[in-house]
Order: structure tokens, then sequence, then C-alpha cells
């Protein structure tokens, strides 16, 4: 068990009143973490602080911030072990997906520190005689990034890196399912040496997260906010932001789509497709939720995706023996997914293969023949249950993969690349791979949903769009004409 602190102005600090919650292992219950549980005046020193050094931090020059960057992209890596070991404690996750985690969130903060060069600007043709019209980046303050568990390393670091990159000061609120984790990483940039107040960690007990959010959010100091997490929390947020008129880039929920053309080669795409449904086990928002798969390969391709998906290890991640599948977070995805589960077969899906769960460990499960009257056609699962939807032909295809509410990731799989990338062209989402996972992920690509999956990008320079004012400044050179 660890007992953590916060950090506030560079000092690691407990809560008002040495307020604290737990979190505890998803699969035995033990507890895994003691965090402090901030109050919304908490919140508020941590924006003090953040707002005070950004003061200075604002001004400083691009090789001061890539070199801390390039340092705690170091810093992370080093602390791989404590990673895979607080990962498991308190989500239960597996080593494969800590080290996944570790690895490209290391990649962040380098793709980061060579941002710092690019938050630029551009002379712009003026009609005003003598006048030089200029767009320029600056940084916008103070950013409040709010980030889940379910890919800890990735989506808390992916929520302060470019915001630092652009010579904002930062505020992490870790997750409640994960504060050693998130903690880990502001350890990271501690160690890398950020000045005090640039970098600043809350945490939360998960009753008082409305009113910690909203406490910092109204802070006149706090200019630009990021959430990731799911599509009911992300409006919440989206309505606070709204009430204080403070812009968010919001990273919510998916149901990806997984399109097999009658084409396609299917050995790829059932290795393509394990992947992407059961990486995490289900549990990333990228993660294939429906493989859409044309009647004419449907049998073959479901033969194979289950005999794959049925050989997936399954296991305590903290014992030696490595897993695929370790533990989900909780009982709650295991109730929800046992009620997708029964719901489907009671109208008529056919089970092919693992099934309900009685505890954390949840197997890889396939429903073939699922129908648009089954709640598992629409609902996110967030859990290893993957449903099939057979279709007929390639417009039949693109109108079951729009046919939901979300919009993040998809795939399509087909021999003929013209036809598949003309369908990936049609379809909703933000991101799509043709003859790739869905489950895909790089520091510099613009990262983002649509429709119920949220608003703006993550990722190169969509990110330094997110995270600067672009400010029009003249500068008159020549003694300007007035009508009067
Ligand atoms: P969640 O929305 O329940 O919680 C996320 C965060 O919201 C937590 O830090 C919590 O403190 C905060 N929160 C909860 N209630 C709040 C309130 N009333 N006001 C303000 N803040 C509040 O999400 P989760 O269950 O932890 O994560 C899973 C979801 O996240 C899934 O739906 C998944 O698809 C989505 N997700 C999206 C992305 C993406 O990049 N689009 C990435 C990962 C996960």
């Amino acid at each position: 068990m660890s007992d953590m602190s916060m950090l506030i102005n560079g000092l690691k600090v407990s809560a008002e009143k040495g307020a604290t919650f737990e979190r505890r292992n998803p699969l035995d219950g033990s507890v895994a973490t003691r965090a402090p549980a901030a109050s919304p005046a908490d919140a508020v020193l941590a924006v003090e602080a953040a707002a005070e050094a950004f003061k200075t931090w604002g001004e400083s020059g691009p090789t001061e911030r890539r070199n801390l960057l390039l340092k705690a992209a170091d810093a992370l890596e080093a602390k791989m072990g404590d990673f895979v070991q607080a990962i498991a404690a308190e989500t239960g996750a597996s080593g494969l997906w800590a080290g996944f985690n570790v690895h490209l969130a290391a990649g962040m903060f380098r793709e980061a520190a060579a941002l710092t060069t690019q938050v630029g600007g551009e002379v712009i043709p003026s009609d005003v005689p003598g006048s030089l019209a200029m767009g320029l980046r600056q940084p916008a303050g103070v950013v409040l990034g709010i980030a889940p568990w379910n890919a800890p390393v990735i989506l808390a670091v992916r929520a302060i890196a470019t915001p630092l990159a652009c010579g904002n000061t930062v505020i992490l609120k870790g997750s409640e399912n994960s504060p050693r984790t998130h903690g880990l990483i502001i350890e990271a940039l501690q160690e890398a040496g950020f000045p005090a107040g640039v970098v600043n960690y809350v945490t939360n007990a998960p009753a008082d997260a409305g009113a910690v959010v909203e406490a910092m959010v109204a802070h006149p100091a706090v200019r630009r906010v990021n959430f990731t997490g799911s599509t009911k929390v992300g409006k919440i947020i989206a309505q606070t932001c709204a009430k204080y008129l403070k812009p968010v880039v919001l990273e919510l929920g998916g149901k990806a789509p997984f399109v097999v053309l009658d084409d396609a080669n299917l050995d790829d795409a059932v290795n393509a497709a394990a992947f992407g449904s059961f990486a995490n086990s289900g549990q990333i928002c990228m993660s294939t939720e429906r493989l859409i798969v044309d009647s004419k390969v449907a049998d073959e391709f479901v033969k194979r995706f289950a005999a794959k998906a049925s050989q997936l290890p399954l296991g305590d991640p903290r014992k030696p023996d490595p897993v695929v599948l370790g533990s989900v977070i909780g009982m709650g995805t295991v109730h929800h997914c046992n009620e997708l589960i029964d719901d489907a077969l009671a109208k008529g899906a056919k089970l092919v293969c693992g099934g309900k769960a009685e505890n954390t460990l949840m197997p890889a499960t396939v429903l073939d023949h699922v129908t648009p009257a089954m709640r598992i056609y629409s609902e996110e699962t967030f859990g290893p249950v993957k449903c099939v939807v057979r279709v007929s032909g390639v417009d039949e295809a693109v109108a079951c993969a729009n046919d939901n509410e979300y919009g993040l990731s998809a795939a399509v799989f087909g021999g003929d690349i013209a036809r598949a990338f003309n369908v990936a062209r049609k379809i909703d989402s933000g991101i799509c791979h043709v003859n790739g996972p869905t489950v895909h992920d790089e520091a510099q690509m613009p990262f983002g949903g649509v429709k119920g999956s949220g608003l703006g990008r993550f990722g190169g320079k969509a990110g330094v769009a997110e995270f600067t004012e672009l400010r029009w400044i003249t500068l008159q050179t020549t003694p300007r004409h007035y009508p009067f």
C-alpha cells in the first residue's frame, strides 16, 4: 500500500484537514493506495500556484522547456518497474499494458519537446500601408488536465505535455482509480527539474470530483481545460466550462467499428481485431467494439477470431506468468457486460467464445448475429465483450459503422485498397485505419473524435492550436492616415 501526496507549488502536500481516500485492488479488495482527498480550497491553491509560476514559465525559451521535457521522458522510463506495480495494484491491468503506456507516454514527452519550437505564427498581408500584421501563438495561461485510469500514463501525460511545451503551467487532476500511477508521472516531472508551480497535482475522493473540478474551472487564471473520460461526465464538464466560458478539449467514449470487407485478408483482420478488441481487456477508448463483417466471409472470420480470442491468457497481473487479459477495473464492468450478454442472448445472438464472468477476471467474449435491437449493438461495453454484426456489401457496412452515437476510432479491412479507403472516407469518426487496428496512437498524430466522442484534438500541431492563444498583433511602421 502506498501513501500519496499532492504537489502544489513544488511541495508535496496533504489535503485540508488531512482528508484521504483509498483505492482498492479490483481483484482482491486490498488497499492499493491512500491518497489526499482535496477540497475545492486545496484545488484553488493549486491554480494560484500555477498562475504565479506562469509569470516566469510563460516567458521561458524553447530550449529550457525542451530540455526539461526530454529529462521527464527519461525519468518516466526509469520508473518502468514502479509503473508496472502501481498499474497492476490500482487498475488490475497487465504488465504488457503498463509497458506500452510508459513507452508511448515517454514518446509524448519527447514529441512535446520537439513542439517547443513550433509555437510560431505568421505575417499576414495588411491593407493598411506600413502595417506589419502578425498572427502569433502565445501560451494561454493555466491549463487544467483531467485524466482517467484506463491508459493511465498515456492519458495523463497527454493532458499536460503539449500544454507545458507551449509555455502554459498545468494542474493534473488525477483519477480516483489510479492516484499512485498518476503520482509517478508527477515524480518524474519533479526529478526532471520543472520549476515550482509549473506542474501541480491534485487528487480527490470520488464524491468530490464535481466540486473540485468546478472550483478550478471557475478560477479566472484557468484558461484551458482538457478532459478524457466518459461521454456522460464529458457533458457535465462541457456544461461547467460553458458556465465560465472556458475552452475545453473533450476526448470521450467510443464504440469503434471494425469493418471486414468480402476481399479482406482474414488472418490479418483476425490479428488486428483480436489486438484491438482485447488489449487491456477492451478498456481503451479506441477498443474495437463492433465487428462489422460481410456475410460472405463471416463464418470463416468468426471461426478464426473466436479461436484466437479463446487462447488469450487471462489472470492476475501481479503473478509472474504474463497475461493479455488482467483484471478489469471493477465489478461495475462485470455487471454491465453480463447484462449486455444476457440481453443479446435473449434476443437471439449466439455466444461463440467466453461468456459471463463472476469476478473481475473476464474472459475474451464474442457474440455473433448481433442486431440493432440488442443493447450491445449501441452501448459501449468498455470490457472484453465484443459483438459481430453481419452485413451484405459495402453500403450496408458503412451504414452500420455510422449507426452509433460515438465516432472516435474505426478500421476497415479489404484487399482492394482503393475501395477500402473510400469506405474509410465515409465513416463518421475522427480516426480510421485501413488494414490496421482501431487501437493505434502516436504522439504526433491529430487524435480526437466526432459526435459523442468529443471535441478538439490532442497531438502534434493540432495540440499546439488547442493550448495557445492565436493573437493578431500589428506594428505600424509609417505614419497612418485617419479619416478625421
Ligand atoms: P469517467 O468519465 O467516469 O471519469 C473520468 C474523470 O471524471 C475522473 O477523473 C473523475 O474524477 C471525473 N469526474 C467524475 N464525475 C465528475 C463530475 N461530476 N464533474 C467533474 N469531473 C468528474 O471515466 P472513466 O470511467 O474513468 O473512463 C472510461 C471512459 O473514458 C470510457 O467511456 C472511455 O471510452 C473514455 N475514454 C476516452 C478516451 C479518449 O481519448 N477519447 C481515452 C480513454 C478513455
